[in-house]
């Protein structure tokens, strides 16, 4: 969560496109905390023998079927009302 925080710091009060630029201009900071992120999700799913990479593809399988794409690309409504 604290390095969670950390990335959304950046971005904390920022429109959209604000964010965007960001992200471009400060990629290497951002990589950096996303990598920090990245490393304590890997750390978490170690002990507990959770294979993270599959999961998140089947996470990813399921958003696929919950937010597609012709409909939720662009679109902020929740899934239900999309
Ligand atoms: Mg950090």
């Amino acid at each position: 969560m604290l390095e969670a925080g950390e990335l959304l710091e950046r971005f904390q009060l920022k429109k959209t496109e604000e964010t965007e630029e960001y992200i471009q201009t400060h990629k290497t900071a951002v990589g950096k905390e996303s990598a920090d992120i990245l490393y304590h999700i890997l750390l978490l799913s170690h002990d507990p023998k959770i294979d993270i990479s599959e999961t998140f593809k089947k996470k990813i399988g399921k958003n696929r079927v919950k937010h597609p794409i012709e409909k939720a690309k662009g679109n902020r409504a929740k899934y239900t009302e999309l």
